[in-house]
Formats: structure tokens, C-alpha cells, sequence
């Protein structure tokens, strides 16, 4: 890198969403002969990549826009705080300029009014799959954003607005670009996965001489034609859901599902603004694993919702039971500023929510242990994300990045495995959520 060329600090705060607008930034910036340093000290400015989903991320933003501040002075605010300037002005007064998300047209401008960019032909040497902030061989792929749903305790909405879906072309060819690039495993994100395409009408496009309509199957068929893992994330539990099980069967698309359920009591989900049909859930599960028996189902509960009874939360623990999930994630509820869940009567007091929670989490680790007991012995594909001594760290098919377990392979090192690599790795034993492997012979060595 050259020392006269202008230098911007990036700090990525909130969800893989976020994330993924960073990177689309951070390309900007280098394409047009930027730095990127990795210190408040070397940077001529700081940007930082707000989140605003709960509380505690305002926070975490307020105080990483704060520390930047103090520590190199000039900040330029993307991200979803973004959508409440004022909020951030209040604070933090001396910010240069504030822009919301996917705004990346009025960060770049911000960033050329505060540190104009300098001309450098060596530029172009740039790869077209741009930079990631991900291990090379990892993405996530954005395929839309914003929601039409109203789900009562989420203000997404209302910072992101309605659901504009990319063309299916457009998400194909930038897969196929990060492939080229290096990437073994696409993660696909949006609010709402299954609404994809539903604001296009559909509308069919080309790519690679074949006709994909803008709509989840097509996609999931055009991104199997890539060779490389394929990852559904916020999948809402819609029937037509349905319609990628047999592509997860065929092994054509990783078979995992992300589906946030977030509560099981009817008349919870209907308080959250979110599809009841509690019983043809459990059966649509039933009838994934029959068709496809290695699915793995991730999902997300909030518990102590406003009004939720003792009685409703037992609903919840037996439909865990019934259900078999295999990961699950759960937060106590918190209202979010701006939330129409917080007009809602009977808030559940905080004690009672953190019991509540404690409790849901000691039910779901036996389940989640049993299932990862139940692999022991088996063979599982698995790709590595890093060496680490004499450990290679890896995932299965049924891990994704940052939010489930890891396959610690014992003999990863001495079996030459590098990130990026994919392997059969014997699975020798488990916990609550991780499970331990060789990729050689068991009996070999010492
Ligand atoms: S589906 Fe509900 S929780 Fe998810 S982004 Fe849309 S409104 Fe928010």
C-alpha cells in the first residue's frame, strides 16, 4: 500500500446483514484508492457501521462512534442508527456526517467532502469479487432487503422499509464472481428469505442462458449450478418452503433451514404479529425430515413476551420437546424504542423473564446434546475454517459461522488440512455444541 494514499478506520458493528454493507463500502473505498488501516492512529477518518435493532446495540454503536471520536476525531455514521440522527447528534454532536443503510452512494460522499480520494493506477488491481471482511471462504449474499411484515417487536420495518428483492441475476452473478474469488460457502441473507422476488412479480431473468425467476427455488437451483455450499438464513416459515427440502434431499442445497419460530403459543404469535398455525409447523417439520432426514433446523425464540402466562411458556417448552430443533438461539424480551409490542399489557417482570429463559435454554441444551450425541460415529463433510496448534476448526453441514457449533478436528494439523478445505471427518464425540473428529484413522499413531 502507499503511504500518501488517504487511510479510513472501519468498525462493523451488528448482524451478518450489517456486515455485508461493510464489505460493499469497504470495495468502494479501495476501488477508489482508499486504505484501510486497522488502527484509529494510522486512519486520516473513521467510518463506523451503526446497528440499531435492540437497545443494548444502540448503545454498543453510541459508545464505538464515542471511542472513535476520541481516539481519531473524525467519523462519518452508516449503518441502521443512522435512521435516527438525532439520536446520534445528541450524543456524539461532532460526528462529520451521518447516513443510513445501504446508503452507500452518501457514504462515499461523505467520505470524498472529508478526505478526497487520489488517483492510483495500480488500483485496478483490485479483484472483481471485491474485499470481505469474512474468511475468503465464506460470504454472505444479500438477495433483498427490507420486510412487509409488521412482526410487533421489531423495528426493521420502519428503519428498512418494505422488501425490495435484487433480480435473481444480479445475486447469481455476484455468487458466481465470490466463487471465483475463493468462496466455498454462501450464506444467503435478507429480513425475510421466503418473500424473496414477491415485490418483482417473480420476473424472470437470464443468466448462463437459462431462464431463473426472481423467487427462492430458482435461485436456490441457480446458486446449486456454483458447486459450492449453499446456506438458507431468515427463512420465515411460509408453506412454500416446502419447495426447497427436495433440492436440500438431493444435496444440491445444504440441508439446513434458519426459520426464526419466536414463540409456539398461539395467541403469543398473534400478540407478535407472526403466522399461529403452531400444529402445522410441527407437522411441515415432520414432513422436511421425512423428506430430507439430515435436515438441520436452527431457529430463534423470544420469551417473557408482554402478556405471555405461565401457561403459555410451558407451551412453548413442550413444543421444543416435540419439535427437536437443533440449534436455537433465545434472548428475553426487551422493548425496542419505537416497537409497537411496547403498548402491549402485562409485561412480564424481569425476574420472571430471566427464569423463563433459563430455563427454556436448559431444556433446549439436552435436546441440542442428544442430537449432536446421536452423531457420533458418523462420517460428516466438514470445511475448515482454521488452524489452530494442533487443531484444524471446521464446521459440518449443520454449522454456520458464528452462530452454531464447530467440529474440532484432533489431527487436523498433521493431516496438512488447510481453511478453505473441505474433508470427511470421522466424529469421535460431542458436548452441547461442538462435536470432536479425526480425519484419519483412529487406530493409526500413537
Ligand atoms: S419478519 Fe418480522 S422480525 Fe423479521 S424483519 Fe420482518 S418485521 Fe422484523
Amino acid at each position: 500500500m502507499s503511504a500518501s494514499q488517504p487511510k479510513v478506520g472501519f468498525v462493523s458493528l451488528g448482524c451478518p446483514k450489517a456486515l455485508v454493507d461493510s464489505e460493499r463500502i469497504l470495495t468502494q473505498l479501495r476501488v477508489e484508492g482508499y486504505d484501510i488501516v486497522p488502527s484509529y492512529d494510522a486512519a486520516d477518518l473513521v467510518v463506523v457501521n451503526t446497528c440499531g435493532f435492540i437497545e443494548s446495540a444502540v448503545a454498543e454503536s453510541l459508545e464505538a462512534i464515542g471511542e472513535a471520536l476520541a481516539e481519531n476525531g473524525k467519523v462519518i455514521v452508516t449503518g441502521c442508527l443512522g435512521k435516527r440522527p438525532e439520536q446520534i447528534r445528541e450524543a456524539h454532536p461532532d460526528v462529520l456526517a451521518i447516513t443510513g443503510p445501504q446508503d452507500y452512494a452518501s457514504v462515499m460522499a461523505a467520505v470524498h467532502q472529508a478526505l478526497p480520494p487520489k488517483h492510483d493506477p495500480f488500483l485496478d488491481l483490485v479483484p472483481d469479487y471485491g474485499l470481505k471482511l469474512t474468511p475468503r471462504h465464506y460470504a454472505y449474499l444479500k438477495i433483498s432487503e427490507g420486510c412487509n411484515h409488521r412482526c410487533s417487536f421489531c423495528i426493521i420495518p420502519s428503519m428498512r422499509g418494505d422488501l425490495v428483492s435484487r433480480p435473481v441475476d444480479e445475486v447469481l452473478r455476484e455468487a458466481e464472481r465470490l466463487v471465483r474469488g475463493g468462496v466455498r460457502e454462501l450464506l444467503v441473507i435478507s429480513q425475510d428469505t421466503s418473500a424473496y422476488g414477491v415485490d418483482l412479480k417473480y420476473s424472470e431473468r437470464s443468466w448462463r442462458e437459462r431462464r431463473y425467476q426472481t423467487r427462492l427455488k430458482a435461485l436456490c437451483e441457480g446458486l446449486a449450478e456454483l458447486g459450492v455450499w449453499v446456506r438458507l438464513h431468515y427463512v420465515y416459515p411460509y408453506p412454500h418452503v416446502d419447495e426447497v427440502i427436495p433440492l436440500m434431499a438431493e444435496g444440491r442445497l445444504l440441508p439446513y433451514l434458519d426459520i426464526p419460530l419466536q414463540h409456539a403459543s398461539p395467541r403469543i404469535l398473534k400478540l407478535m404479529k407472526r403466522p399461529g398455525a403452531v400444529d402445522r409447523t410441527l407437522e411441515r417439520i415432520r414432513r422436511w425430515r421425512e423428506i430430507c432426514p439430515e435436515l438441520t433446523i436452527r431457529s430463534t425464540f423470544i420469551v417473557g413476551f408482554p402478556g405471555e402466562t405461565g401457561q403459555e411458556f410451558e407451551e412453548l417448552l413442550a413444543f421444543l420437546g416435540e419439535a427437536q430443533l437443533d440449534r436455537v438461539g433465545a434472548f428475553a424480551y426487551s422493548p425496542v424504542e419505537g416497537a409497537a409490542a411496547n403498548a402491549l399489557p402485562d409485561p412480564v417482570p424481569e425476574q420472571v423473564k430471566q427464569e423463563r429463559l433459563a430455563r427454556f435454554m436448559a431444556r433446549q441444551a439436552e435436546i441440542s446434546a442428544a442430537r449432536l450425541e446421536a452423531k457420533v460415529g458418523s462420517v460428516q463433510r466438514c470445511l475448515v475454517d482454521a488452524i489452530d496448534g494442533e487443531l484444524a476448526i471446521a464446521r459440518s453441514m449443520a454449522d454456520a459461522p458464528e452462530i452454531d457449533g464447530l467440529v474440532q478436528i484432533q489431527d487436523g494439523a498433521a493431516a496438512g488440512l488447510k481453511p478453505g478445505d473441505f474433508c470427511d471427518v470421522r466424529i469421535m464425540g460431542s458436548d452441547e455444541h461442538d462435536l470432536f473428529g479425526l480425519v484419519g484413522d483412529p487406530d493409526d499413531g500413537d
